[in-house]
Formats: C-alpha cells, sequence, structure tokens
C-alpha cells in the first residue's frame, strides 16, 4: 500500500495479517531512550504546572487561557516537534513525537486544542502546502504565534465529508476565490488565525483553502455547549463572500479529498496515541482510590470485584500501547527509507501515513475505547464520587465520549479498514488470493503446517496464527463471494464490522505477543507479569474472534457452505482456557502494591 522504494523487510500496512513479525526490531516503551524519556517527563512537568491548577478556568473557557498556554507550550518548542527545522521545528522522530501526543493526552480538554492545532491544523500546510504557503504559515504556527483550525465538517455533511456544500467561485479577475458556506463543529475557531477550508470549487471540485481570520466575510458562531471537553473551543465558521487570493489554494483544484483523508489518518494515530495517555492516567487514579476507600473494614482494592477491574484497565492499557508503539514503529522505519530513497520529511511523513492507513484506524479505535472503557470502570470504581464534579473523574467521563465520534467515527474507521484491505488486494499489492489459498488446502488436506515454533510461547504463536487463519478464510469467502456477484460487502455493514473486529484483535494480540517476547529475550526481571496480560487477553481475545466469525458466517455464508467454514473457526480458536481470575488476581496485586500504573 505504499509507493515509496522500501527495505524488503520492512512490513507494509495490513501485512502482519498475512506475514510474520520479528519482534527483535520492533522499538516499544522499553526502548525508550534516556532522551525521550527526558521529553515525556518534560511535557508530564509541563501538565502537572501549567494545566492541573487551572483546569476550572479552563474548563470555563475564560478568555485568552487556552491560547495562552498553548503560547508557553510552544515556547518550549512542543508544537514544532513534528516540523521540519527550516521552518523553525527540530523534526524529530515518529516515535518520540508519539511519545509526546501521549503525555499530553491526560490534559483532557487542552489535548483537544494540541491535537488539533499540530495535527488537522498544521499538516496540511505542511503536506500540501506550497514552499510560499509553508513559509509564510509554519514558522508562526510553530513558534505558536498563530493558531489553527480543520474546516472540513458541516452541518449537513460529517461522515460524508465530501458532500460538503461550501462553494468557492473564481473571480473574473482570476484573482481570487469567492467562499461562500457553513463549516461546523470547528475546534480552535474561537482563537484561530488560520483556517483550512474545505469547499466545492465549481459545484464539484473539492478543494483545500488558507483562510486568514481576518479575511472579510468570515465570521464565527457562538461557543458550542458540549457535553465533554468543555474547555476547548468548538464553534461554527461562517463564510460569506470570503475573498481568498489564489496563492492561498492549498494543493490542486479538485485534489482537497487528499488533504482531507491524509491528514486524517495521522491525526487518527495522534487521537489513539493521546486517548492511551489518558487511559493509563485514569488507571493509575482508580487504583489510588481503590487503596484509599475503605468499605466492609478493608481497602476496596481487596476486592475480587475490583481487583477484576483494575487488571482489566491494565491489561487493555498494555495491549493498546503496545500496538500503538508498533504502529509508530512502522511509520518511524518507512519515513525513514523513504528520507533514504531522497523524499523530504513531508513527502516521507505523507506517505507513511497513508501506507499504514489501516493501522491508524485501528489505533484511533483501541485507543479510543480502551479510554472510554478505563474511564468508565474509573468512574465505577469511585463509585458516588465518581458522579461528583468535585472529583475528576466525572469530567474525564465526559471528556473521554468525543474521541469516538470525531476524526471519524469509529464506526467509519472500522469499515475503512476492511475497504483499505480489499482495496490493496485488488491491486495485488496484499496477496489475499495465496493466503486464502494455503489456509483452504490446510482445511481440506485435515493437516496443519509444520508448526514447532522453538520458543516458551509456542501455545501463543500458534494461537495468533491461528487467529489470522480464521480470518484470512472468511476474508477469502467474502472476496470470492463479491468477485462473483453474491455478496455486496457495502451493502453488509454488519458484516464488516465483525469482521473490523478480528482483525484489531489480531493486531493486538500479536503486537502484545511480539512485546512480551522482546521482554523475555531481554531479560526482563519482571516478565510473569507481562506474560499474565499476554495469556488473559489471549483467552478473552480467541472466544471474541471466535463469536464474530460464528456472526459473520451466520450473516454471510449459505447453509451449504457453513459446516466447513464452522469447523475451520473451531480449528482456528483453541487456545487453551486459562485462570482469567488467577491472572487478573496477579496483576492487580502488582498495581494495588505499587499503588500506581506499574508498567
Ligand atoms: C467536539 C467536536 C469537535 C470537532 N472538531 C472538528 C474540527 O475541528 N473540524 C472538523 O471538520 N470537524 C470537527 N468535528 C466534526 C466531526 O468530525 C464529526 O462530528 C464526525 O465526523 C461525525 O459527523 P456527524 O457529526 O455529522 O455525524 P454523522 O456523519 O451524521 O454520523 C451519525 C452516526 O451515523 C454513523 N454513520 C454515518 N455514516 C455512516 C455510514 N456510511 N455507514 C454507517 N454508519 C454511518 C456514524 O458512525 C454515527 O454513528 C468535531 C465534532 C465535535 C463534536
Amino acid at each position: 500500500m505504499s509507493t515509496a522504494t522500501l527495505d524488503k523487510d520492512l512490513i507494509k500496512g495490513g501485512e502482519f495479517l498475512i506475514k510474520e513479525s520479528d519482534f527483535h526490531s520492533i522499538v516499544f516503551p522499553e526502548q525508550f531512550t534516556e532522551e525521550q524519556r527526558m521529553i515525556r517527563d518534560s511535557v508530564r512537568e509541563f501538565i502537572e504546572q501549567e494545566i492541573y491548577p487551572v483546569t476550572e478556568r479552563i474548563e470555563k473557557l475564560e478568555e485568552g487561557l487556552t491560547p495562552s498556554i498553548m503560547d508557553k507550550f510552544a515556547a518550549l518548542g512542543f508544537f514544532g516537534t513534528h516540523m521540519p527545522e527550516e521552518y523553525g521545528g527540530s523534526a524529530m522522530d515518529f516515535i518520540t513525537n508519539s511519545l509526546i501526543g501521549e503525555a499530553i493526552g491526560p490534559s483532557g480538554s487542552f489535548s483537544v486544542s494540541y491535537n488539533a492545532h499540530t495535527g488537522i491544523g498544521m499538516l496540511p500546510i505542511l503536506y500540501y502546502g506550497t514552499e510560499a504557503q509553508k513559509k509564510k504559515y509554519l514558522p508562526g504556527l510553530i513558534d505558536g504565534s498563530l493558531k489553527s483550525s480543520y474546516c472540513l465538517t458541516e452541518p449537513s455533511s460529517g461522515s460524508d465529508a465530501l458532500a460538503a456544500k461550501t462553494t468557492a467561485i473564481l473571480n473574473a479577475e482570476g484573482t481570487h476565490y469567492i467562499l461562500n458556506g457553513q463549516k461546523m463543529w470547528i475546534t480552535n475557531a474561537g482563537f484561530a488565525d488560520i483556517f483550512t477550508v474545505f469547499a466545492q470549487v465549481d459545484g464539484n471540485k473539492f478543494t483545500g483553502f488558507i483562510l486568514e481570520r481576518n479575511m472579510p466575510g468570515l465570521t464565527l458562531g457562538a461557543e458550542e455547549k458540549k457535553l465533554g471537553i468543555k474547555g476547548s473551543s468548538t464553534r461554527q465558521v461562517f463564510l460569506e463572500n470570503v475573498m481568498v487570493p489564489v496563492e492561498n489554494v492549498l494543493g490542486e483544484i479538485g485534489k482537497g479529498h487528499l488533504i482531507a483523508f491524509n491528514v486524517l489518518n495521522v491525526g487518527r494515530f495522534k487521537l489513539g496515541v493521546s486517548c492511551l495517555g489518558g487511559a493509563k492516567k485514569l488507571t493509575e487514579i482508580s487504583v489510588r482510590y481503590a487503596n484509599e476507600r475503605q468499605q466492609f473494614g478493608k481497602p476496596i482494592a481487596s476486592f475480587g470485584a475490583i481487583q477484576h477491574k483494575l487488571a482489566e484497565q491494565l491489561i487493555r492499557c498494555f495491549v493498546t500501547e503496545s500496538a500503538t508503539y508498533r504502529t509508530a514503529h512502522l511509520i518511524h522505519e518507512h519515513v525513514h527509507h523513504s528520507m533514504n530513497a531522497g523524499k523530504s520529511y513531508a513527502e516521507a511523513k505523507l506517505l507513511a501515513a497513508e501506507a499504514y492507513a489501516l493501522e491508524c484506524s485501528i489505533i484511533k479505535v483501541i485507543g479510543s475505547e480502551t479510554l472510554d472503557f478505563c474511564v468508565d470502570e474509573a468512574v465505577q470504581i469511585h463509585g458516588g464520587m465518581g458522579y461528583s464534579e468535585e472529583g475528576s473523574v466525572a469530567r474525564a467521563y465526559r471528556d473521554s465520549r468525543i474521541n469516538r465520534i470525531f476524526e471519524g467515527t469509529n464506526e467509519i474507521n472500522r469499515m475503512l479498514m476492511l475497504n483499505t484491505l480489499f482495496k490493496a488486494a485488488m491491486k495485488g499489492e496484499f496477496d489475499l488470493l495465496t493466503a486464502a489459498m494455503a489456509v483452504q488446502s490446510e482445511l481440506m488436506n485435515g493437516v496443519s503446517q509444520d508448526e514447532t515454533y522453538n520458543s516458551i510461547y509456542t501455545t501463543e504463536i500458534k494461537a495468533v496464527k491461528d487467529l489470522k487463519k480464521a480470518l484470512i478464510m472468511l476474508l477469502g469467502v467474502a472476496g470470492q463471494m463479491a468477485m462473483s456477484g453474491q455478496l455486496n460487502l457495502k451493502e453488509e455493514q454488519e458484516v464488516l464490522m465483525t469482521l473490523s473486529d478480528i482483525i484489531i484483535e489480531i493486531f493486538n494480540a500479536e503486537s502484545t505477543l511480539l512485546r512480551v517476547q522482546k521482554l523475555r529475550a531481554d531479560n526482563n526481571p519482571e516478565i510473569s507479569i507481562y506474560e499474565d496480560i499476554l495469556r488473559c487477553y489471549l483467552h478473552d481475545a480467541n472466544l471474541r474472534v471466535y463469536k464474530n466469525a460464528m456472526d459473520a458466517i451466520a450473516s454471510f455464508v449459505d447453509q451449504g457452505m457453513q459446516p466447513a467454514l464452522i469447523s475451520g473457526v473451531r480449528k482456528y480458536t483453541k487456545y487453551p482456557l486459562q485462570n482469567v481470575k488467577e491472572l487478573r488476581r496477579n496483576i492487580a496485586a502488582r498495581m494495588i502494591s505499587e499503588n500506581t500504573y506499574p508498567l
């Protein structure tokens, strides 16, 4: 799925489903350098000192407060860590930028303002701007003197973004486009200086434009009254005969969809990684409260029901973290190879995000859903205090919910995963056919290929491989039926949802397995807790894949074919049952004794 010249060993987007990954080369959090950790710690310190003390004021949208905190963050260089040096950035690598995004995650509304500015706000100009546009805008966006926003959504077009009605008509002199329309839900609109706006040139050529705050005809609606992230500015943007110089066309006329979608790929990753930071923080808050709160004469952390919740929070965070940094590593390597092949920093990053669009969608979905899970359990662990506005978890509960909605809803992202895979298969970039035939032949012959892995994790390695085979079997049948006209997958969204959930389980399970293999290879002294997490997750993932696969078979396969596929799914979901109660108790014990997020 990539056009860059790549090292043959670098696994391409989606290829994790049909190829082996080598754990030795992947950078997981345990391999972060001292410098990376220091950068992360300085972001955490900034949040502690500059954001937490004024959270209430941020939440009330105090005039000028968020922009002034953004200025301080920019002054420390944090708006330019993902920008080229020639415009004032520090061009840090993708993994370090991910770490920064994770560290900013727990800051709630501020993280939304930060992500919108540094992601969907700045990246369109970096990726698609002309040299003149980059020189004009990027230095200010990096030093914080300019703040940015991204105006795609309209009242009648959200998920169906390309159906935007905003118009752009070239004036008679050919010097300006005249923009008319209305944008909705625009993050940072209240204080942004730069607005990337999408409009239809001549009614049907979807195109990006760079607008400035002081352009006559650009006005703002009132602040939206939202469920959460109340401290982030969200307004409508009205455009009435706004004269935009032709020099401010972003990218090519009619090619705005490339900007919108490619910027969203990175935006999705950034959102996922920042959710991960929030989820880990809430897990830490949960264990502290569970240790402190006494009921029936003991801390509530001593109860099995609470230990289950704590352990599950940690498991989901660890799994999400493993998948997230595996993706960060893939993107990082892709950027590196593209730059070696002569691409610029910006081009290389764009190509990488495009190449791993599927993985970016996974990270968006799992990050937001892990955060929702952790915050929900945090509220439950806090009991009545969780429901009180006096504590911080009630706010986090409201803040979390948006993440499943923006940057492409989780439904849209789930469908994108399958679309990306099938498109790549049609183009011959993802060899689904060969993989499906191998699984079919294995099933028909009734024997498995030789599967001795010479590893202490043989059972787990086989389990993950088997889950892949179950999926490939289903994708192969769905693909064949689609090609012969028996199945219109676009109309079978329920099936797409179950298949995308299987893809997610596989990526999560394998990422966790690879990380645990690496931890063992590195003689990590605390390997047992990591192994407990792996086994507990695999136990659950195996059962969830079984259920999803059976749902899919029952939904799109005719009865004659069902028995063969059902027996295939049974064969490929045989990971032995684990004593998940004991595993979770072990995990919780570690959390409780350290009174924090322990990994
Ligand atoms: C606080 C906030 C900040 C935002 N910031 C920005 C911003 O800075 N810039 C910007 O441009 N936008 C922004 N948005 C808009 C956001 O991206 C959209 O809300 C989102 O894309 C969903 O669009 P929608 O609200 O129109 O929902 P709809 O598209 O109407 O979706 C409603 C429901 O239908 C489902 N659905 C829609 N289409 C399909 C389909 N084909 N198949 C199956 N299900 C479908 C969705 O998954 C969802 O569950 C923001 C929104 C909010 C709430």
